[in-house]
């Protein structure tokens, strides 16, 4: 990039989010740093800063897809260094409710299947590769700077006990929780966005197991989605070292104990056999780590009449996903896609940050709709709070007959596969021709 949009970026936090907006900002500005708190571990292993990192991470194909834009080598390096391919809807054997398990069907694509670490170690070292890129560990951001026009201009950060003051002429903020921009916008006197909530209460429990070779399996991965009434649900994925993580989950108050004994027996209670099989011959390779997680988020910050200059939220700050439909990573990538649109039509503008943050916004509505609508579908547990949409009930039967479509019709099967990789979008879900099918199934199941 010969035009450079300006001298300094700062990217607050160090997971898959703000690792790729640097990678991506890197292009346009001079130099970006990258502060985070954690201590960065020098090889593929859990930190502090990221507790969910130890939970099965599913990179959906629309995530690597947008990745690979911005790291061509990622996939190369993700099995260099231990990634395993599973082809989908082939390898990975889908148990949904009434349709226990989905037809084997080969649509031409694969999943990297690896542990949350690995996948953001090799983000970590891809990324620290470009000259312009200074990512500084153990460095906690505790507040942003405001000039007296309300321009956000640098930021506080605590290292080794000292404060220490940064200047940027944008600053991200990838933090996940979002505390500094919602503290910033206090500041300026701008109200907070408003927040859709999806209460789920999900509690997961994830542990490292070997498999046993003995076993005859069909599958080179599982997932096991809830049914409403019961809620428990599970995943078995390959991952470096020849072992698999097998994450299972309950809501509203249920979960996987963490005694091993607890876990498989949680695994019993399922509608098939499946997780519970593989795990009663399986070997441990660790402990059971449990984690909660109490909504699926969306912070409508497009409908803020006002932002502050110089600042950019991304990734779960604006919208965090259950993550059973494991889309956060992948919507992160994204919107980093959205923003290099953005930033390439700002090239050689004179003010050319100026108003990012509320164009970004706009722009990022498009990639947050199929996600959230995915999400929404958590509203058919009577205990899940928060507004469910008033035609709720006509979408769960839609989707339910369309389900039943796409198990029998291989056309259909793939659509969906690849509306729920985010590769596609829902309406295409809507064809006049689907519709007719899933109408008729409606119909016939009345
Ligand atoms: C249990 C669980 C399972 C998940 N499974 C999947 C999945 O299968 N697929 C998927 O795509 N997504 C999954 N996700 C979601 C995914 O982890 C995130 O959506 C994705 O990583 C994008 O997050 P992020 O970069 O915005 O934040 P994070 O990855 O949370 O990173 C935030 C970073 O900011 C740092 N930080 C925070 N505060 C400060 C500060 N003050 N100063 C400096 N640094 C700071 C943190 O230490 C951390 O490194 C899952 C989430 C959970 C909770």
């Amino acid at each position: 990039m010969s035009s450079l949009l300006g001298t300094h970026a700062i990217v607050i936090g160090a997971g898959i989010g703000g690792l790729a907006t640097a990678k991506l900002l890197s292009s346009y500005f001079a130099k970006v740093t990258v502060l985070e708190r954690d201590a960065l571990p020098d090889r593929a292993e859990p930190r502090v800063g990221t507790p969910h990192c130890r939970q099965a991470h599913v990179l959906l194909k629309a995530g690597l897809q947008e990745l690979l834009n911005l790291y061509p080598e990622l996939e190369r390096e993700l099995e260099l260094a231990g990634a395993v391919r599973a082809r989908t809807a082939v390898d990975i054997l889908i148990e949904t409710p009434g349709i226990d398990p989905w037809p084997q069907r080969d649509f031409g694509f694969d999943t990297l299947c690896m542990t949350r670490p690995l996948l953001e170690f090799v983000v970590r070292s891809m990324t620290t590769k470009e000259a312009n890129i200074d990512l500084q560990p153990q460095c906690r951001v505790t507040k942003l700077r405001l000039s007296a026009d309300q321009r956000v201009t640098g930021l506080t950060y605590e290292q080794a006990g000292a404060a220490r003051e940064i200047t940027a002429e944008l600053i991200v903020d990838a933090s996940s929780r979002g505390n500094m921009t919602l503290e910033t916008l206090d500041a300026c006197g701008i109200p907070r966005p408003d927040e859709m909530d999806i209460g789920v209460d999900i509690a997961y429990g994830t542990g490292l197991f070997r498999l046993s070779e003995n076993a005859s399996r069909s599958w080179r991965g599982v997932i096991h989605r809830p049914a409403a009434a019961s809620g428990r649900g599970g995943f078995v994925f390959p991952c470096e070292n020849e072992s698999w993580q097998v994450t299972l989950n309950g809501m509203h108050g249920d979960g996987p104990p963490e005694d091993l004994p607890g876990f498989i027996a949680f695994a019993k209670t399922f509608r098939t056999s499946t997780i519970y099989g593989a795990l009663n011959e399986a070997t441990p390779l660790g402990v059971i780590h449990r984690f909660a997680f109490p909504s699926s988020r969306r912070r409508r910050f497009e409908a803020l009449t006002a932002f502050p200059h110089g600042l950019l939220p991304i990734g779960d700050v604006i919208c965090r996903f259950n993550p059973a439909f494991g889309q956060g990573m992948t919507v992160a990538a994204q919107e980093i896609g959205v923003l290099r649109r953005l930033l390439d039509e700002q090239v050689g503008a004179t003010a050319p940050l100026e108003g990012l943050a509320s164009a970004f916004f706009k722009a990022i509505q498009n990639v947050l709709a199929a996600p959230w609508s995915l999400a929404e579908s958590d509203f058919m547990y009577e205990k899940t709070r928060g507004a469910r949409p008033a035609d709720f009930a006509q979408r769960m039967q839609f989707s339910g007959a369309l389900m039943r479509v796409a198990a029998q019709d291989a056309r259909v099967h793939r659509l969906l596969t690849e509306v729920n990789h985010l590769m596609a979008s829902p309406t295409l879900l809507r064809d006049p021709e689907i519709v007719r099918k899933v109408s008729a199934q409606m119909a016939a199941s009345t």
